[in-house]
């Protein structure tokens, strides 16, 4: 019968209003507490929520519930990023990874099953596409793991090792009202701000392509903006994609956050081949798009990420072409070790030439990073998540877009 009871999880403000007013003839500040019980304490049964008469709950229960994805294992690596794989339906897993840090605490989260962008580097790609989440789905990742976090009572990194939590069991009743983003007695000691909260940041770098999930994707972040919800400001919450272009321009209008592009190449020959969809939306394109986002967000710069693969994309003529795509605009380099899985024809490229490709970069006045490396030891680092994928689309994006380029041609 649980399938018949509307998920709470997710619902947009105005959306829980019109639910409490239409079917519970209630007053629209109802759905307001129902938000800050969820949100912010992390509750999960109605029969917590002591501010609601004991009468509106058991209606609630009987038409509403608060379903999130279950656990099916958590691994906690050495350097203390954990990785949790959810159960999305009997045969789908995704997977959600937080990294603390001592000022910041990242969430990673899957926007689908799988991915259908194809990208030659990326391990996702390798499972192929199933699905998009749903609100909840996305919204339930950030909700499991601040639950998780602050029941987690190690000061420090754990030690590495094989799955450390079994199966849960997930449901009404689990929950409770935990003080999720108060600063209880054994959060870890790294990830935590000075006012306690334990995610600071939510990064779409998981499992698929948001901007190919848009519909689901906005309404999930704009619960993350929202002050009933996670309350975490525009510049916290981090959309990734591989390069999308319309949907670069919807976002702009409708949920201006921070914007990361998945570059990769300085030139479309080799950007071609190593994400796909820049056969539709060419590096021109993809840069004009950026730089538009930019104007309708007051200043702020966008990440370009840079997957440093050895002798493929990081010699210094590389570098010196991305000066000429970027200079004097409001960009900033993430190069990334490319991480390893199996199967992969890549190699990573060697410190030193990651470093020279930076300096490169640094002394054209072009702001460049690399980006550490969390959590690899248990598959949790960029591009290694894989979950459990069962591979519907068969055909992929690359070989699609390849089709139809030869097609062209013949024409
Ligand atoms: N679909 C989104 C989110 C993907 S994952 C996007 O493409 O941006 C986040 C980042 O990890 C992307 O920049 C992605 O290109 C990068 N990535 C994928 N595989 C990787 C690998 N094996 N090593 C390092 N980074 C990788």
């Amino acid at each position: 019968m649980s399938g018949d009871r509307t998920n709470l999880l997710g619902l947009a403000r105005a959306e829980l209003e019109a639910f409490v007013s239409e079917r519970l003839g209630a007053q629209p500040f109802r759905a307001r507490q129902l938000m800050k019980w969820i949100y912010r304490r992390g509750a999960a049964d109605f029969s917590v929520m002591s501010d609601l008469q004991r009468e509106f709950r058991a209606r609630l229960s009987e038409i509403a519930q608060i379903s999130v994805p279950q656990i099916v294992t958590t691994q906690v690596s050495s350097d203390g990023t954990r990785k949790w794989m959810l159960r999305m339906d009997e045969v789908q897993g995704i997977e959600t990874v937080y990294i603390p840090e001592p000022d910041r605490g990242t969430l990673c989260i899957s926007s689908q099953v799988g991915c259908a962008m194809d990208c030659s580097f990326c391990a996702t790609a390798q499972q192929g596409f199933n699905r998009n989440l749903s609100v909840a789905e996305i919204v339930g990742q950030v909700w499991l793991a601040q639950r998780e976090l602050a029941g987690t009572h190690t000061a420090g990194p754990p030690a590495a090792g094989p799955p450390v939590a079994g199966p849960h069991a997930a449901g009404p009743g689990m929950a409770g009202p935990r003080a999720a983003g108060l600063p209880a007695a054994g959060l870890p000691a790294t990830g935590t701000r000075a006012d306690g909260r334990t995610i600071t940041n939510i990064v779409f770098m998981g499992m698929g392509e948001p901007l190919a999930n848009y519909r689901n994707v906005v309404p999930a972040m704009r619960i993350f903006l929202d002050d009933l919800g996670y309350d975490l400001s525009r510049r916290r919450v981090t959309l990734s994609t591989s390069g999308l272009v319309p949907q670069i321009y919807k976002l702009a209008e409708e949920c201006n956050v921070a914007l990361a592009v998945s570059l990769h190449a300085p030139n479309d020959e080799l950007r071609n081949e190593l994400v796909p969809i820049n056969r539709k939306h060419p590096i021109g394109e993809l840069l004009r798009a950026c730089w538009h986002y930019l104007d309708t967000q007051n200043g702020r710069s966008i990440t370009f990420e840079y997957v440093m693969l050895d002798g493929v994309n990081d010699k210094p003529e590389h570098a010196r072409q991305l000066v000429r795509l970027m200079k004097g605009r409001p960009a900033k380099l993430n190069l990334i070790p490319f991480n390893i899985f199996p199967g992969t024809r890549y190699r990573r490229s060697p410190t030193a030439a990651i470093l020279r490709f930076r300096d490169i970069l640094n002394e054209h006045g072009i702001i460049a990073t690399t980006r550490r490396t969390r959590g690899d030891d248990i598959d949790a680092a960029c591009g290694q998540l894989a979950g459990r994928v069962n591979d519907r689309t068969l055909v992929r994006l690359g070989s699609k877009l390849l089709n139809a380029s030869d097609e062209a041609r013949v024409r």
